[in-house]
């Protein structure tokens, strides 16, 4: 699947795309180079890391100003010590005083720790500690594991997703946790659950269970949460098995992909002045019409587009000001 926001109709969702490609990420807390050499297939959150990444070259010359962004945040192996605060857009921004999410917790662990992406603002990271803790007794879930968050300081990213710029997005995977901490060749290693059937046109009932609703829909309760991307066939699902309580679904929205994992957006912190949140989603519950566009035969089936001229990446230049103090921070 391309990552391109042409592809998506007026009004949904297309600068949201959480795309994640298979290239390892900087490994945590090398001495030397720490940052990763980049593969060059695409593919998608089930695939696997590595534990043996080779380290990025540093860049001849960063400071030309047609360095792209990504390429300079996908460097950063460590948090701007700053104070802590979202700057820009979900896909045009970055963030200051980052925390990490620890790798183990009672009820989560972290996935694919070879992305060092484990990054978000502390307001992030505390809402998924809650949220971790909730799960067992609210929803039925076992714990999470947490895919993909942000880069130490936010920012473009080398592959994978157009927004998680600002440290307030997260990607839970589909998989319960097991009861048991998991290797670290496992957690490069191990899929997601695919809970969508092969034809994309509902979910798959022999991997799709209740507790994927009361879990998702513990998420969308919590007043922090903007917004909820899942694959439009678990929003049908979702919207199939809600009964009458249905406003919880407003803020699931359905997106392509998504369907190993899904992803968990919040609001802009209060008080984060240059955080710029999104318009908030259409009201109503989006089962009706809005969510037929996404069955249709110019969705599922597109036809193939002859190739464009690529868009040059984004920049420093793309970027609020800010960035470049947290990118230039100790
Ligand atoms: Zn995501």
């Amino acid at each position: 699947m391309a990552e391109a926001a042409g592809q998506f109709p007026p009004g949904t969702e297309g600068a949201s795309l959480c795309i994640m490609l298979l290239r390892p990420m900087p490994i945590r807390c090398t001495a030397v180079l720490t940052v990763l050499l980049a593969l060059a297939a695409p593919a998608f959150a089930q695939d696997r890391g590595t534990l043996n990444p080779k380290p990025l070259p540093p860049l001849a010359n960063p400071d030309d100003p047609s360095t792209p962004a990504k390429a300079l945040f996908g460097r950063a192996t460590t948090p701007a010590a700053l104070p802590s605060q979202s700057i820009g857009g979900y896909a045009r921004g970055c963030v200051a005083g980052a925390e990490a999410l620890p790798i183990d917790g009672d009820t989560w662990q972290v996935m694919r720790l070879s992305r060092n992406r484990n990054w978000g603002h502390p307001r992030l990271v505390a809402f998924l500690e809650k949220l971790a803790a909730d799960a067992p007794r609210k929803a039925g879930w076992a714990g999470l594991l947490v895919g993909d968050m942000s880069q130490p300081r936010g920012g473009p990213m080398l592959t994978g997703h157009a927004s998680h710029q600002l440290g307030l997005d997260a990607d839970i995977w589909l998989t319960p946790m097991p009861d048991r901490r998991l290797s670290r060749a496992e957690r490069e290693e191990m899929s997601a659950t695919n809970v969508v059937r092969p034809d994309r046109r509902d979910i798959d009932p022999s991997v799709w269970r209740p507790e994927h609703l009361r879990l998702i829909r513990m998420v969308s309760r919590e007043h922090e949460v903007a917004r909820i991307f899942v694959n439009p066939a678990i929003k049908r699902a979702l919207c199939r098995e809600a009964g009458s309580d249905r406003g919880w679904l407003t803020k699931v929205r359905p997106i392509y992909g998504h369907n190993y994992h899904f992803h968990i957006r919040l609001e802009c912190p209060a008080g984060d002045a240059a955080c710029h949140d999104q318009d908030p989603p259409p009201s109503g519950d989006g089962c009706g019409s809005e969510l037929d566009y996404w069955f249709t035969d110019a969705i599922l089936n597109p036809k193939p587009r002859p190739p464009g001229k690529p868009r040059p990446p984004m920049t420093l230049a793309g970027l609020p000001d800010a960035c470049r103090t947290v990118l230039k921070a100790r």
